[in-house]
C-alpha cells in the first residue's frame, strides 16, 4: 500500500501538479541524467509490409527518473528543448543508437537499419554533421543503416541553409524520414525541394482506415504523392490486422506499430530480431 501510494503521488507530481514546478524538477534532473546513466533506448520494429521482413528498428529515449520513475518522452523532451539539454542528449542517442546498431550487425542480425529522432534544435546547433559523423565512425556502423528522423514541422522552415545542411547528411550515406507526416501543411512544391527518401505517415491517419472505403482517402493521396516523387512510405501506429490489409492494398512498403511489437529495450530487441530473422 504503502508503494502504491507513491507511485500515485509520483504520476500525479507528472500529470497533474504544478506544471512549472514540474518542469524545473524536470530540468534540474536532465543534466545529471547524462552522467548518471538515467537514459536508454528502446527499439521498435520497422517491417517490409509485402514480405513481411524485419528491416530494422526506430530507436525510442527512455528516461528512468530517480524519484519520479518511468518519464515519457512527450513530457521531457520538451522540457529538454526549452533548457537547450536536448542536443548534448541527441548526441548521446545518436552515439548509442549507433552502438547498438552496429553490435547487431556483429551478433548476426541484419543488416538492420537503426531510425533516430531529431530535434529541430539539433538541426540548428551546427554540430549536428559532427555529432553524426562521430556516432558513425565510433560505432563503425556505415552510414547506409543510420536512417534520421525529422518533423514535418521542423523542415517546413524550408530555407536554402536547411537543404544544403540535409544534403550534407545525404552524403554520408544516411537515409532522411520526413516524421509524422500529413500533421503539417506541406505541399509538393516543398517535398521536392527537400533531399529526403521517405515518408513516415502520422498514426493520426491510422485510425480509420480499413474502416470504410472513403476513410483511407488521405493515406492513399499521402502514397500516390509519395510514389509521384520516389519517396517510400512507412505507415506509424498500426495496431489492428485492417490497417494492416488496408495499407497493403494502398501500396505501404513500411509499416510500425503495436501490432507487430511494441517499443522494446535493447537486448530484448535482439531477441526477437533473432526471432523473426530470415
Ligand atoms: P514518434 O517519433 O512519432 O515515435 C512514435 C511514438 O509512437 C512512440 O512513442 C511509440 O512508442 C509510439 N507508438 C508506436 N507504435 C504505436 C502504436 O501502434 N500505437 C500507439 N498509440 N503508439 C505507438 P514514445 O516512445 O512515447 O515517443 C514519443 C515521441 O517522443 C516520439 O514520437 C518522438 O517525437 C519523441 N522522441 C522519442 N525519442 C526521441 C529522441 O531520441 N529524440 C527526440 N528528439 N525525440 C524523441
Ligand atoms: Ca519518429
Ligand atoms: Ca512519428
Ligand atoms: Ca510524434
Amino acid at each position: 500500500a504503502k508503494e502504491a501510494g507513491r507511485n500515485t503521488f509520483r504520476s500525479h507530481l507528472l500529470d497533474t501538479g504544478d506544471e512549472a514546478l514540474n518542469d524545473l524538477t524536470l530540468r534540474n534532473g536532465l543534466r545529471p541524467a547524462l552522467t548518471r546513466g538515467e537514459f536508454s533506448l528502446h527499439y521498435q520494429p520497422i517491417i517490409a509490409l509485402a514480405s513481411g521482413k524485419l528491416i530494422g528498428a526506430e530507436a525510442l529515449l527512455r528516461w528512468q527518473h530517480p524519484t519520479l520513475g518511468n518519464v515519457p518522452p512527450n513530457r521531457f523532451i520538451p522540457v529538454a528543448e526549452l533548457s537547450g539539454h536536448i542536443v548534448a542528449i541527441g548526441d548521446w542517442v545518436l552515439g548509442k543508437a549507433c552502438q547498438e546498431a552496429a553490435g547487431w550487425a556483429e551478433r548476426g542480425l541484419g543488416p538492420l537499419m537503426v531510425s533516430v529522432n531529431l530535434s529541430p534544435l539539433q538541426l540548428r546547433h551546427g554540430s549536428l554533421e559532427a555529432s553524426v559523423a562521430a556516432a558513425l565512425s565510433n560505432s563503425g556502423l556505415d552510414g547506409r543503416w543510420l536512417e534520421l528522423e525529422i518533423t514535418e514541422s521542423t523542415l517546413m522552415g524550408d530555407t536554402d541553409a536547411l537543404i544544403d545542411q540535409l544534403n550534407r547528411l545525404k552524403a554520408m550515406g544516411i537515409r532522411l524520414a520526413v516524421d509524422d507526416f500529413g500533421t503539417g501543411y506541406s505541399c509538393l512544391a516543398y517535398l521536392r525541394r527537400l533531399p529526403v527518401d521517405r515518408l513516415k505517415i502520422d498514426r493520426a491517419f491510422m485510425a480509420d482506415i480499413g474502416a470504410g472505403a472513403d476513410d483511407a482517402s488521405i493515406v492513399r493521396a499521402i502514397i500516390q504523392m509519395a510514389v509521384g516523387l520516389g519517396l517510400g512510405t512507412t505507415a506509424e501506429g498500426v495496431e489492428h490486422p485492417h490497417q494492416h490489409e488496408a495499407l497493403k492494398a494502398l501500396g505501404c512498403d513500411e509499416v510500425q506499430g503495436y501490432l507487430y511489437a511494441h517499443p522494446m529495450p535493447a537486448e530484448q530487441f535482439v531477441q526477437w530480431a533473432s526471432a523473426h530473422a530470415g
